[in-house]
């Protein structure tokens, strides 16, 4: 039987539809600029959200790191979350190689980070202190979508004490089909925006930044310098291509599907949180390991962690999503899980 793989959005394989538009890309070289699909995907994004240009890299964890990199220089400072992926989930990359200073603050239950706290955080104008430049959200944040009200009030915040706004955008998308609004009414708040092509989006491979031109440029020195400038990646854009063309307005059946596994592990007495998009986190303090245990047993994978989290996505049907409930129902830890919520 098929695993039901249930760890992350990143698991997804390409689509027949998918290779057969990888197969037909035209390429060149992207280093010198001239890889023709490369150039429409980076033209296709910057459209879709509003920006003036964008720059194709290998990882979502490069794209934030040249996007930070452009916004700061060494002895600059970001303000972000402590659970954001930028901070806490890629080795330290701003501090590691940017020199720029990571100032995090503790995350509100919604995702969002308090807009006064950020205020009190941003550093005088003083030679002590780093040089507070920029703020960096995420959106979706452990699968929350972030209120267009609240990204508003983080402009105006950026604005009056001018500072830049980033976006580890991702799962935009996500964020877009939960909200029913077009990508462009989220990024229209910031100055620089992430798109991760290769989570529920379904592609093999790639991130695209999305910024001002000044700022693709910058961004596009440092994607050499740190070895991320790719030759023949129209193969992989055209992917990327792919995944915008037909893959989008189906993130919602993965947003269905992840409501009806919670739906289904809540009525087994299983202490599920609420859920907004792909994501499906629930509490299981020192079951884990078990749960995990059994389920790759029954053909299911899971990441053991105390808040067990479980990603919907193109690989996964509503059947699997029944058989998933099916496999959590018959844990033999449930009823000592039961007793203790
Ligand atoms: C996956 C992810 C990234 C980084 O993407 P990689 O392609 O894995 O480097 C950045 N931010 C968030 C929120 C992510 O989930």
């Amino acid at each position: 039987m098929t695993p039901i793989d249930l760890r992350s959005d990143t698991v997804t394989r390409p689509t027949p539809g998918m290779l057969a538009a990888m197969m037909r890309a035209d390429t060149g070289d992207d280093v010198y600029g001239e890889d023709p699909t490369v150039r429409q995907l980076e033209a296709r994004l910057a459209d879709e959200l509003g920006l003036q240009a964008g720059l194709f890299v290998p990882s979502g964890t490069m794209s934030n790191l040249l996007g930070l990199m452009a916004h700061c220089e060494r002895g600059d400072e970001y303000i972000v979350g402590q659970q954001a992926h930028t901070y806490k989930y890629e080795g330290g990359g701003a501090a590691v190689l940017g020199s720029i200073q990571p100032q995090p603050l503790e995350h509100q239950p919604d995702g969002s980070l308090d807009l006064a706290q950020v205020a009190a955080a941003i550093k005088p104008k003083d030679f002590h202190f780093a040089r507070t430049r920029l703020l960096a959200l995420e959106n979706t944040m452990q699968g929350k979508v972030l209120p267009l009200g609240y990204l508003a009030a983080a402009r105006a915040l950026c604005d009056e004490r001018g500072l830049g706004l980033h976006l580890d955008g991702a799962r935009l998308y996500n964020a877009a089909v939960a909200l029913g609004v077009a990508p462009g009414a989220i990024s229209a708040h910031f100055d620089s925006v992430s798109v991760c092509l290769s989570k529920g989006l379904g592609a093999p491979v790639g991130s695209v930044l999305c910024g001002s031109q000044p700022f693709i440029d910058k961004a596009r020195r440092w994607r050499k310098v740190v070895g991320g400038g790719m030759r023949q990646a129209g193969i992989l854009a055209a992917a990327g291509l792919y995944a915008l063309d037909h893959q989008v307005a189906r993130l919602a059946e993965d947003h269905g599907n992840a409501e009806r596994l919670a739906a289904g592990l809540q009525a087994l007495g299983y202490a599920v949180e609420p859920v907004q998009t792909n994501m499906v986190y629930l509490n299981l303090g020192g079951r884990a390991a078990d749960l995990a245990r059994h389920a790759k047993g029954e053909g299911v994978w899971l990441t053991a962690n105390p808040r067990l989290r479980l990603v919907t996505h193109l690989d996964v049907s509503p059947t699997q999503i029944e058989r998933v409930i099916e496999v959590f129902a018959r844990f033999p830890g449930r009823s000592a899980l039961e007793s203790s919520n």
